[in-house]
């Protein structure tokens, strides 16, 4: 039974004890500059029924208990939202006492969806959306190839809150390389400060190989910041952002550990990241080092 069961390759480590359901395969965009996670799972949807008899398949897989299920892979919004509800009713018909489910989003896709299908997806039980930002300046976004402008990202964060999702809204530190440092700390700033989102969640650049963003580093073009650089980034963004949000570094790449409320515990992160720019200077912390710290 388990190995007929159609696991998801990724999620986010926010859904660690989560179900995992996949309505769809790979990236139907699969172009971002930094990443790599679908290369080898080419694009391909599922039909609602072989996702419900994933669906009835699952308690056998995880047993009754858990109360969370994700939805891969990269961008479920993709599906139509006639059929995302179908597959959300069948769900909480097998488990009825769910209490989150969530699911990738990008934010092209989201912007096409009306808000009356937003919340219809939302009333049958999709509760929560990551969405990855990257960052807010125009001139990252087209060199990253995110497809999505920062305007769009903006009204895709406004749609989902608007139709009473929990919106989650991804940072990569690093991303705009030393060149669009200080752009991409102003733009993300903005999209995050007209957005507001529930969760702030930020990664730090790694360069995975073979992607185009590490042959450009090879090639010289773009050249990555220093771990110094992105804890100074992330200064820069936590100082300027006003909203009220819990921001979280909740990944390995990143250089310092946060998690706290904002504005509540604002002036903590920022003294947290003070001292580890701090550290970096005194300890001269190259790339080479990122890893060690
Ligand atoms: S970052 Fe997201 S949208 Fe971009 S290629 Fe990767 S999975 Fe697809």
């Amino acid at each position: 039974m388990m190995e007929s069961f159609d696991f998801p390759p990724y999620r986010p480590p926010s859904e660690a004890y989560s179900m995992l359901l996949r309505v769809s395969r790979g990236c139907p965009w699969n172009k971002c500059a930094f990443c790599s996670m679908y290369k080898k799972y080419p694009f391909s949807r599922k039909s609602v029924e072989e996702i419900k008899r994933d669906i009835d398949l699952m308690p056998s897989v995880y047993g009754r208990g858990a109360r969370r299920v994700f939805f891969g892979d990269s961008n479920s919004l993709l599906l139509k939202a006639d059929d995302l509800v179908e597959i959300l009713n069948h769900l909480y018909r097998v488990f009825p006492d769910l209490e989150r489910v969530t699911s990738y989003a990008r934010a092209k896709t989201l912007v096409k969806k009306s808000p009356e299908e937003l919340r219809a997806i939302r009333q049958a039980g999709l509760t929560r959306l990551h969405i990855g930002l990257e960052s807010g300046d125009d001139q990252v976004l087209k060199m990253i190839r995110k497809g999505a402008t920062a305007a769009e990202m903006v009204e895709a964060g406004l749609r989902t809150k608007a139709a009473g999702f929990e919106c989650s809204m991804y940072v990569l530190l690093g991303i705009g390389g030393m060149k669009l440092t200080m752009e991409h700390r102003r733009g993300t700033v903005e999209v995050l400060n007209q957005v507001d989102p529930h969760f702030i969640r930020v990664r730090t650049l790694t360069p995975i190989p073979k992607t185009p963003i590490a042959r450009w580093i090879e090639e010289g073009s773009f050249i990555p910041v220093s771990p110094l650089v992105s804890v100074e980034e992330e200064l820069d963004i936590v100082r300027g952002l006003r909203v009220t949000s819990r921001f979280l570094n909740d990944h390995v790449s990143n250089v310092v550990p946060l998690d706290g409320k904002l504005p509540e515990e604002q002036a903590q992160m920022v003294a947290a990241l003070e001292a580890a720019v701090a550290y970096c200077r005194e300890h001269e912390v190259q790339y080479s080092d990122y890893r060690s710290l």
